[in-house]
């Protein structure tokens, strides 16, 4: 049997087809080519006005929170549960994060607690959609013009999901995307900054080339020091056939969901929510078991290790690593992480694979049940 992994990229003829292209032919006058029409493409799968390709996500939330001039003494709320990409960008820029409690249901950030933590010197708020769940948009963009702090997106984990036919990202005052190798589309490495707000936009072009504005007509005379985050023309050909994939690439996500919804019925857990109204595009399908049952994070791996198969964890909370401010108060959050595993999931995966997968958990629920 082999290895199943939790997750792995889908890549065709197509992928290959463009990036030899790129890498034959993508030079001189044609260097940036691919990133133009993959640009183009994504902002239009979206439905926003402007779309930069950048190095990482990474990169994209610190060109974004620059632009929106974050700095030292300002403070940036988000989700105690977050990979620590969304929240390092705040920290390069000598802000502070506020860290939150997330919702029990959609384990994303809780609005009552973002509202509840605004100051003075908030100076945005950093909606996460976790593991593909949605966000409540509509309460946290409310929150947002009654206080005039800007909501922003990073939808990394959120290709597919739509809130009310909007997708994520393009809702807040800017998105941001990841194309990882283990994300919904990828470039191997690589990110996208999004918006519809053209002065924002435009502030990102220049803070990102850097520093040098679109009108300088000067040679190499940056106006400031700004950011050197790129894609490269050969990833963005990668990109491009994959965004011409993505309904195909969406679906993908949202069967082995929908199978591993199926074969687990009626155990005592909980999986990512789908709520009336919005689409889920599952970037990782996730187990939160009952707290009722005996049941270790640790003891799954286990099991799931000896059978050749990754687990990977439900993100700490933030507050947890020693860098960061201890919030025992975000009980929400410090209970789910210890009951809860992201469960493997690739476009293509196996029918056989999803059952097997399945075989463990409901071995280990059940023998805890009896
Ligand atoms: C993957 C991920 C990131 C980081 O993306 P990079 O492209 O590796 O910088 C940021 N935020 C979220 C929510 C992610 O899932």
């Amino acid at each position: 049997m082999t290895r199943i992994h939790y997750t792995k990229p889908s890549i065709t003829d197509l992928e290959v087809a463009y990036a030899t292209d790129a890498a034959r032919n993508g030079w001189g006058e044609k260097c940036y080519e691919y990133i133009g029409r993959f640009e183009t493409a994504f902002a239009r799968h979206l439905g926003v006005k402007h779309a930069v390709a950048t190095s990482s996500c990474t990169g994209a939330i610190h060109l974004g929170l620059a632009a929106l001039g974050v700095g030292a003494g300002d403070e940036v709320i988000l989700a105690d549960i977050n990979w620590i990409a969304s929240v390092a960008p705040v920290i390069y820029l000598g802000a502070t994060p506020v860290m939150v409690d997330i919702l029990p249901d959609t384990w994303c950030l809780d609005p009552a607690k973002v509202e509840a933590a605004i100051t003075p010197r908030t100076k945005a708020i950093i909606a996460v959609h976790i593991y593909g769940n949605l966000c409540d948009m509509d309460a946290l963009l409310a929150i947002g013009e009654r206080y005039g702090i800007p909501v922003i997106e990073d939808a990394a984990e959120a290709i597919g999901s739509q809130w009310r036919g909007q997708r994520a990202g393009s809702m807040g005052r800017f998105g941001t995307f990841s194309f990882h190798g283990t994300k919904t589309i990828t470039t191997g490495e690589g990110g996208m900054f999004v918006t519809n707000d053209d002065a924002l936009f435009e502030r990102v072009l220049t803070l990102s080339n850097h520093g040098r504005a679109r009108g300088q007509t000067k040679q190499f005379w940056p106006d400031e020091v700004g950011f050197k985050y790129k894609m490269s023309n050969i990833q963005a050909a990668i990109g491009l056939a994959q965004v011409e994939r993505i309904e195909e690439l969406i679906e993908g996500k949202r069967r082995v969901f929908s199978q591993y919804q199926r074969e687990l019925a009626g155990l005592p857990l909980t999986m990512n929510p789908e709520p009336e109204g919005c689409v889920n595009g599952y970037w990782m399908p996730t187990i939160v078991v009952d707290g009722a049952v005996s049941f270790t994070r640790d003891g799954l791996l286990a099991e799931f290790k000896a059978n050749e198969i990754d687990g990977r964890v439900f993100f700490w909370p933030l507050s947890e690593l020693p860098y960061f401010p201890s919030r025992p108060d975000n009980t929400v959050a410090h209970d789910i992480y210890r009951r809860a595993i992201n469960l493997p999931t690739y476009h293509d995966m196996a029918t056989q694979d999803i059952q097997h997968v399945c075989e463990i958990v409901r071995r280990l629920l059940r023998a805890k049940d009896d």
